[in-house]
């Protein structure tokens, strides 16, 4: 029989794994090099009984409909919809900036005014990144661009990416556009919410297949790749190549957990705090399951540099430099026969779960296509 080597229990290898146990009836050994599965979407209830997202607040969005019948098969989904409450200057507001934040931040003449010059300019529910919104011909909308450029992306993307918003990727800031809506949510998805057992369980149930093993506290340097007719490795594609063309940049991030004697501390799950503070955000995790509990749990989040044998990489950097530094080992990847690269450490690539799931299953698709003839 095929034997498979997955390493990496996140989502992209829990996927990859499954697949071909259930489809083509194959052989997987699935490693891990932490002591639990589920990656960085690693969840767990605490002694208060709120479900604490380890490694920082995990919302599932999609508008992939094959991504969405792939992993509803292993569970139900709560109606939770994400939306983010931004401090901008003391205010409480909300991310992204809509319609209904010009009235928050605003007189309310001014605010109208805004709107209607705004809705002039651009269609009722356009979605416009800031760096695109900055190229204004009207004073007002002018100041406008500018006041949402300083005051929700400037300050909070240096914090983030440690430089500011026009070095990093237009894609980044893209992601969290100014919206012509009075919509107040953070994705507009169709489909959206956190499983009701909590993202760990999902991945065990991925995992939990005849024919996959998992073996946790396990390093890929400590396998013999010669066992295996197939390596999937969705771990740190420049680790894999022994950092022969330097390191690939990665952010990390330090949660600093904090435990309260009241039932909530903060009006949404996710606060942003784009003008203060070193934090960029804090996390309310009961929100995610409504857990009713007499305490609550919040984590701040600090943005740092990854720096090997110190934390975690958690973000690529996407620059055209770093690009270009993966691209080589992709390149050297391609020439293995029997390794595939995977997930965000192995594509260099900032996927969201639903983009890793769809990576694993396409990646899987060829696979078959290969084996099938
Ligand atoms: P990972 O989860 O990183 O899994 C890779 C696994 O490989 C790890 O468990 C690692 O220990 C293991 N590994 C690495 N190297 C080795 C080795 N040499 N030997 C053995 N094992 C190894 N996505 C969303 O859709 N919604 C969100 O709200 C969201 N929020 C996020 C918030 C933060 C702070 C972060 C960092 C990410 C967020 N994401 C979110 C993205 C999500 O975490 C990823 O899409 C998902 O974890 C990718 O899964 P993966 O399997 O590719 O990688
Ligand atoms: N961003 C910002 N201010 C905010 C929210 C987001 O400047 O209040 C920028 C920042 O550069 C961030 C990017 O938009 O890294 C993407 O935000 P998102 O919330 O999608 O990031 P993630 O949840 O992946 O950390």
């Amino acid at each position: 029989m095929t034997k498979n080597l997955v390493v990496g229990a996140g989502f992209s290898g829990a996927v990859m794994a499954n697949l071909l146990a259930e489809e083509l009836g194959e052989e997987v050994l699935v490693i891990d090099k932490k002591d639990h599965i589920a990656g960085n979407c690693y969840d767990y209830r605490d002694e208060n009984g709120i479900m604490i997202h380890k490694y920082g607040s995990h919302i599932f969005h999609t508008k992939s409909e094959k991504v969405w019948n792939y992993i509803r098969k292993f569970t139900d989904f709560n109606t939770y919809m994400h939306k983010v409450i931004g401090i901008l200057d003391g205010i409480e507001t909300h991310i992204p900036f809509n319609l209904n934040t010009l009235y928050d931040v605003f007189p309310n003449s001014f605010a109208t005014k805004l709107e209607e010059k705004l809705l002039d300019v651009f269609a009722i529910n356009t979605k416009v990144p800031i760096l695109e919104f900055q190229k204004q011909d009207d004073d007002d909308l002018k100041f406008l661009a500018n006041y949402v450029y300083e005051k929700i992306f400037l300050y909070y993307t240096t914090k983030q990416w440690g430089v500011s918003p026009k070095e990093v990727d237009g894609a980044v800031t893209a992601r969290v556009p100014v919206y012509l809506s009075k919509d107040n949510r953070y994705f507009q998805d169709r489909f959206q919410g956190i499983p009701l057992e909590g993202y760990t369980k999902v991945v065990e149930r991925i995992l939990d297949c005849k024919n996959i093993k998992v073996k946790l506290n396990t390093e890929y340097k400590d396998i013999n790749p010669d066992d295996f007719d197939r390596i999937f490795y969705t771990g740190p594609i420049d680790e894999f190549f022994e950092y022969k063309y330097g390191p690939l940049p990665y952010r990390s991030v330090n949660f600093k957990f904090e435990t309260y004697n009241k039932p909530y501390y903060q009006s949404a799950a996710c606060v942003n705090y784009p003008c203060n503070y070193d934090f960029t955000r804090i996390h309310e995790y009961k929100y995610y399951l409504d857990d009713q509990t007499d305490k609550t749990v919040i984590a701040k989040e600090y943005s740092e540099f990854f720096e090997l044998g110190k934390n975690e990489r958690y973000y690529p950097i996407p620059t055209e430099e770093n690009d270009e530094l993966y691209r080589k080992y992709f390149e050297d990847g391609k020439r293995l026969e029997k390794v595939y690269f995977l997930g965000r450490l192995g594509d260099y690539k900032y996927y969201d779960m639903d983009k890793a799931i769809l990576r694993a299953i396409e990646l899987f698709e060829h696979i078959k296509e290969k084996t099938n003839g």
